[in-house]
């Protein structure tokens, strides 16, 4: 059996890595050869198939390893999905993908882009410390329900304009090295950014418990920075304020 294994979670899939003793999906091989990635791909989708279709009530891809690019796009996740802990190290595109139940993001690693542009969250979002090397966008997506970002770190532009968040929307902790946008995103419940107390980012929490139009967003963020001593340029949040220094480490 597949060895490995996360918190709450063993794999027990078929051990077919004799070195590393896991399955396909969590072998941590560094090299693949072109025709591995392909057999990997295959493998894969079919492994999509038969869980979309199996008696599960769930999409169970807990750790699994992508080392080249993956494309969802488009993809309607009909169950509560599992990529916690998961590693995409190639380009990965969720491209208007569509996720009917919750979304576990939570550990996932994004090497290379990760694109979530369009994406529709029907219910809970879960980004909690998952790491963004490259760029992550997340432009025009709309997060239904809860959402978290908590302790997630962006090592490149972040790009979340146009976003639509219908419930609460976590940032706590989050680590932003890059620019973020947030320029025409619509926040109709509340938003948190809690900044660190002995910075002169000073538990800045925005906490909008009422709706505010698409347009007038921006400046309600802007207003809410300007108090703080914060400046923004129109319609972007711009990364110099988000830095690890503002933003980590807090209690
Ligand atoms: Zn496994």
């Amino acid at each position: 059996m597949c060895e490995y294994s996360l918190i709450g979670y063993m794999c027990g899939r078929k051990k077919e890595h004799k070195k590393t003793g896991y399955c396909i999906f969590h072998c941590d091989k560094e090299e693949f050869e072109p025709d591995e990635i392909e057999e990997l791909k295959n493998r894969f989708w079919e492994e999509f198939e038969e869980q979309e279709n199996n008696k599960e009530d769930k999409f169970d891809f807990i750790g699994f390893k992508f080392p080249d690019k993956i494309s969802f796009k488009k993809i309607e996740f009909k169950k509560p999905v599992y990529f916690r802990g998961a590693t995409f190290s190639g380009d990965t595109s969720f491209d208007s993908a569509t996720f009917t139940k919750e979304a576990y993001f939570s550990g996932a690693t994004f090497s290379n882009e990760a694109y979530f542009g369009g994406a529709t969250f029907t219910k809970e979002a879960y980004f909690k410390r998952a790491t963004f090397s490259n760029e992550a966008i997340f432009v025009d997506a709309t997060f239904s329900g809860d959402t978290s970002f908590v302790d997630a770190t962006f090592t490149k532009e972040a790009d979340f304009r146009n976003v639509t968040f219908t419930k609460e929307a976590y940032f706590k902790r989050a680590t932003f090295s890059n620019e973020a946008y947030f320029g025409g995103a619509t926040f109709l419940n509340s938003v948190k950014f809690i900044g660190d107390e002995n910075k002169h980012l000073s538990n800045l929490e925005m906490d909008y418990n009422k709706h505010l139009k698409k347009e007038s967003v921006s400046n309600e963020l802007k207003k809410i920075f300007d108090e703080k001593g914060f400046h923004l340029s129109d319609n972007v949040v711009s990364g110099n304020y988000f830095t690890p220094q503002n933003f980590t480490p807090w209690n």
